[in-house]
């Protein structure tokens, strides 16, 4: 059988397929630095290939938000937070089978709470009124941001990044962590479907379908990408720094823990356990090494045993930290198999078994045990007994790193918490609380994903992600 199509018919085919291409935004890349990623940019929902396709898809969207105003990206933010807590259980089993870490109750938690990410209302200008005149300052989008999220939390970082960024009147493209890439273009293309819908705007979040090295480095190569914004270890802060574009690095943490003698150990170690077992381990604020004072230890240790806590020591420590690290020189690098995994895959690891229940397990080290001195990432806390506080504060520093990130400390001593907030000088600074706290969960203060720490901006905002401009008008304007 033969097909026949006249001349007219044909052309009617191929202008409908290039209106439906250029309405999707797919267009050829706009300067010469490929993704490497090889195939054509689909832009299906958001989706893409190729980066440069993806970035020119997203300004066009990026146009479209600005015509609609703050009620346009009002209506991108509930259609963000209610998808996200309406599928929340669907979402969260997905990602917890993609990443094969953390707890499933928790990762279906850390999207409800999207709810707690302030929205537009935190873009507010600042005004001048005198003898001069009028002055306006006002906090305008940047474009399109590049945002590269992490594996530990991947659509949690990716609906907290939209509310924060689409608040703010920017476009996205999104380079996810590859162990969380079925989870990224799962919510996104469903944000997006959404927002054609009641917007009629494609690809306002853009993702990469398999995002690489070489995807994040099209990413920031690309002009039209105005600003960057990192979610993730060392590594990739690195490069965002090197990369010559403004970056809001969110970077990696080590968070200490000082426990003295003044507070209640019984309630120390209930919220300590309550941090560090969240989502096993995996939060860059989690607790994940604690210094104790002598004369607070025993109370300590007997409260961490009471409340959830298994103490291993000997020989099952030597052979967890043998199956968690690798030595390399002098140094133990972190392996990634018992990375946010379960307190009894932990403790098979170690040749133990442990009661049903245990939230985590705990060792007794010294400061220079490598689970003190990495960031591990999993439900095993390293107790170190020390002399004093002042002994202490110096261990938490050197465990710190200098990341800048959080510390917490448990004692009714104003003195000691001033002088543990100007040693460290850390961005989040939790007394006598888990370390959700700081982050609006039973503490007060409003929620984000990505706590720039590397860069100094803090607990991201709406904010975060502008521009600020000044207008000026001159003349005796002034009403009063
Ligand atoms: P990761 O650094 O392995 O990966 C993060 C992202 O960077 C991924 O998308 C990954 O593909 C990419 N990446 C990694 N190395 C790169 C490189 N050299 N060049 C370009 N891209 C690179 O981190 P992870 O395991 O996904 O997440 C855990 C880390 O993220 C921890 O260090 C944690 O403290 C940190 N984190 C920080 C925050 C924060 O708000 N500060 C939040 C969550 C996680």
């Amino acid at each position: 059988m033969s097909l026949q199509i006249d001349e007219e018919s044909l052309r009617k085919i191929v202008r409908s397929v290039v209106e439906k291409l250029a309405s999707e935004g797919a267009q050829a890349p706009s300067c010469g630095c490929s993704a490497g990623a090889g195939a054509s940019a689909s832009g299906e929902h958001g989706i893409f290939n190729d980066v440069d396709a993806a970035v020119a898809a997203a300004k066009q969207a990026y146009q479209k938000l600005v015509k609609l105003g703050i009620q346009g990206r009002n209506d991108v933010i509930k259609i963000v937070k209610d998808m996200t807590i309406a599928r929340a259980e669907e979402w969260g089993k997905f990602e917890y089978e993609e990443s094969k870490i953390g707890r499933l109750d928790h990762k279906i938690e850390k999207l409800k709470i999207v709810e707690l990410v302030p929205g537009t209302d935190w873009i507010r200008p600042d005004a001048f009124s005198g003898d001069d005149g009028i002055m306006l300052e006002e906090y305008t989008p940047y474009g399109v941001i590049g945002a590269i999220t992490p594996l530990t939390h991947s659509i949690p970082t990716i609906a907290g990044n939209v509310v924060s960024m689409v608040a703010a009147g920017n476009a996205i493209v999104f380079n996810p962590h590859p162990g969380g890439a079925k989870s990224a273009v799962l919510a996104i293309s469903e944000f997006n479907k959404a927002i054609e819908k009641k917007l009629n705007i494609s690809n306002l979040l853009c993702c990469i379908e398999k995002p690489t090295l070489d995807t994040f480095a099209a990413l920031t190569k690309n002009p039209d990408i105005a600003m960057l914004c990192i979610t993730g270890g060392p590594g990739v802060v690195a490069a965002a720094m090197k990369s010559g574009k403004k970056s809001i690095c969110a970077g990696p943490g080590n968070p200490p823990v000082i426990v003295d003698e003044t507070v209640d150990a019984n309630k120390a170690a209930k919220d300590i356990i309550k941090g560090c077992a969240y989502d096993n381990n995996l939060l860059c604020v989690g607790e994940k090494e604690v210094f104790v004072v002598e004369k607070a230890y025993d109370k300590f240790i007997f409260a961490m045993k009471v409340n959830g806590g298994y103490e291993i020591s000997g020989a099952a420590l030597e052979k967890l930290t043998q199956a968690a690290f690798e030595k390399k020189g002098e140094h133990y690098v972190l392996k990634r198999d018992l990375v946010g995994k379960d307190p009894e895959v932990l403790a098979k690891a170690a040749g133990v078994i442990i009661p049903r229940g245990t939230q985590l397990l705990f060792a007794q080290t010294d400061a220079n045990h490598p689970f003190v001195v990495e960031e591990q990432m999993m439900p095993m806390l390293p107790i170190v007994k020390c002399k004093d506080f002042e002994e202490a504060l110096e261990c938490a520093v050197k465990a710190e790193h200098g990341y800048k990130h959080s510390a917490i400390i448990h004692s009714l001593n104003v003195s000691r918490m001033t002088d543990m907030a100007r040693a460290l000088s850390t961005t989040v600074f939790i007394k006598n609380g888990p370390c959700v706290a700081g982050l609006g969960l039973g503490g007060e203060g409003y929620l984000s994903y990505s706590i720039a720490t590397a860069t100094g901006e803090g607990i991201t905002s709406p904010k975060t992600f502008t521009r600020k401009r000044r207008c000026v008008m001159v003349g005796n304007l002034s009403i009063i």
